[in-house]
């Protein structure tokens, strides 16, 4: 393994609240990127893991860029929904990336389920799958899973996406009324990112 530590890398993300995190995650020292500086569009995810999805798009950013890449593919995984969104978890939102609406959307399918889900303890996860691309070795991939309930209502205003409805096991507040930094602390981003640091 080549001791060289990693001085300057792409996010690989167009995602505003994944870009706030990872770079905040990783060293000053290293000199980051985003596709918005060369202007490149998200490629299309049509892997079936967290992990195949993350790589594909760490790969399409570190060859369109030139740079190494490091790309998450995230998501929140219901157990009263098999699962879902899951890897869907950006498409709940549609093109306009409407977070309204794909929490309206779960919500919706708990009624459906069972009219009575807000006596129900509904357990979920966040996973994030990151992957470096560009070293010379193979790529390098972790991930970081976060477990939790999913709150009867939207409740806070900071983060982003399914912040407003995931409450971490062992605290009583959802993502988004935590503050920023408190949430960067325990999440599945920095569960990922901890074994992948020594590369920085
Ligand atoms: P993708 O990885 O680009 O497919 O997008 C994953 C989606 O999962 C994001 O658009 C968010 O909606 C959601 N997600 C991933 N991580 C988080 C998080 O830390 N908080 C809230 N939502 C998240």
């Amino acid at each position: 393994m080549s001791k060289k530590k990693i001085t300057e890398i792409i996010i690989g993300t167009n995602n505003a609240g994944k870009l706030r995190e990872i770079r905040d995650l990783i060293p000053k020292s290293c000199v980051i990127s985003s596709p918005k500086n060369y202007g490149i569009k998200s490629p299309k995810e049509n892997g079936s893991t967290f992990l195949e999805n993350s790589l594909i798009k760490a790969k399409f950013f570190s060859k369109k860029s030139k740079k190494i890449c490091i790309a998450d593919d995230s998501g929140l995984e219901i157990d009263m929904l098999n699962g879902r969104p899951g890897i869907y978890s950006a498409r709940w939102a549609g093109k306009e990336n409407n977070f309204d609406l794909a929490i309206s959307k779960i919500y919706s399918k708990f009624s459906k389920i069972d009219k009575n889900w807000k006596k129900r303890k509904i357990t979920a996860r966040f996973i994030c799958a990151l992957t470096i691309f560009g070293l010379k070795k193979k790529p390098i991939q972790s991930l970081g899973i976060i477990k939790g309930t999913i709150s009867k209502k939207k409740l806070g205003n900071n983060g982003f996406g399914y912040d407003p409805i995931f409450i971490p096991n062992g605290k009583k507040k959802t993502f988004s009324q935590m503050r920023y930094l408190d949430k960067l602390k325990i999440d599945h981003r920095i569960k990922a990112f901890k074994k992948i640091k020594k590369f920085f």
